[in-house]
């Protein structure tokens, strides 16, 4: 049976419907005078039905987004059909508390929304309907996969021990950085730095006091450096460095800091004393290097320019003479 055949007296149980149904309902006249409130918009709100009927709903929620919700209003008017907002869009229409919240899930209720407008009988469009669906379950599944997804790239991209950038996604960085230094050239300087006869330390004091070292020589960067700088573990006891903004000289100035600091540090580990100096190569990116991998070789050959010539010291490319 149609709607249009049901008669008068069989509204009841339709109205009896509506007011059970587990999704917010309700219709507004034009000036958002509410005609319809079910027992959904009752429970969550805590505003009967009676109290509010007929008056405007703007007046019993301060903080619904008007602006908003009119200008969605208006869409399906002008449209003459439904439009829909989803809580990616917006989290949620009214500020419901969640029910049932387990553990993880939200406080709140997520809620998707359908405007529809309503013809009367003579054809235009008289009033509009709102239904509000919880999707509370369903947003926070989807934010717990969102989460689990950023955590995993995080992984991905990050060196364990360390914690700086892994050498994969360190290598995509520095070829993004050229690429960009070819659009628009920058000042712009490679650092690399090997920790000098780390085998060593490896051999006397064991591989756990070894990780000790590579852990606080990453803290040790990380203080030293910009949060705009890229700092990745290119190997075994190797770091690579992209210095944004500064030129050759700036670069000197913050990797001969860093020496020194790195000189300076005591690490007790366990009832030993360790020390520990790097060396380091510098490379400020010209127009006439030819890719990415020719800065990088530039670099690792000044790099290895400053152990062959003694370890614990900067060598920059073509500001030290590099003879030996
Ligand atoms: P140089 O001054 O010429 O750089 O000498 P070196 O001993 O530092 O250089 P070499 O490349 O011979 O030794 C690097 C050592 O780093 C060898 C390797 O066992 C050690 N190593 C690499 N990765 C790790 C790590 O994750 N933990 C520890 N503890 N040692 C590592
Ligand atoms: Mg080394
Ligand atoms: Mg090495």
């Amino acid at each position: 049976m149609s709607a249009n055949t049901l008669e008068i007296g069989e509204f009841h149980w339709l109205f009896d419907v509506l007011q059970s149904l587990e999704v917010g309902l309700i219709v507004l006249d034009m000036d958002f005078n509410v005609q319809v409130w079910n027992g959904f918009m009752e429970n969550h709100s805590g505003i009967n039905g009676a109290s509010i009927h007929g008056k405007p709903m703007f007046d019993f929620f301060n903080n619904l987004p008007r602006d908003w919700l009119e200008q969605k209003i208006g869409d399906a008017i002008a449209l003459k059909t439904a439009v829909f907002s989803t809580w990616e869009q917006r989290e949620f229409l009214f500020s419901f508390k969640a029910t049932r919240p387990f553990t993880g899930m939200s406080e709140y209720m997520y809620q998707n929304i359908t405007i529809m407008p309503l013809k009367s009988v003579h054809g235009g469009i008289s009033h509009i309907c709102i239904i509000i669906y919880d999707v509370t379950e369903s947003a926070t599944n989807q934010l717990g996969l969102y989460k689990a997804n950023e955590q995993l790239r995080q992984l991905s991209i990050t060196d364990g021990l360390t914690k700086l950038y892994n050498r994969a996604y360190w290598q995509e960085c520095l070829f993004q950085e050229y690429n960009r230094f070819k659009r628009k050239p920058i000042d712009v300087t490679l650092m690399m730095l090997d920790i000098d006869f780390f085998k060593k330390v490896n051999d006397t004091y064991g591989h756990p006091a070894g990780d000790a070292v590579l852990r606080k020589l990453s803290e040790t960067l990380k203080s030293h450096l910009r949060s705009t700088d890229v700092a990745g573990r290119y190997g075994g006891e190797e770091f690579a460095i992209i210095l944004l903004d500064s030129d050759i000289l700036k670069s000197i100035t913050v990797a001969e800091r860093l020496r020194k600091t790195v000189e300076g540090i005591v690490i007790h580990y366990e009832d030993k004393v360790i020390r520990f100096t790097v060396s380091i190569g510098l490379c400020q990116l010209e127009p006439g290097i030819p890719s990415e991998k020719e800065w990088l070789v530039n670099t690792d050959n000044c790099l290895y320019y400053s152990k062959k010539n003694g370890r614990n010291q900067v060598t920059a490319f073509g500001v030290t003479d590099m003879k030996l």
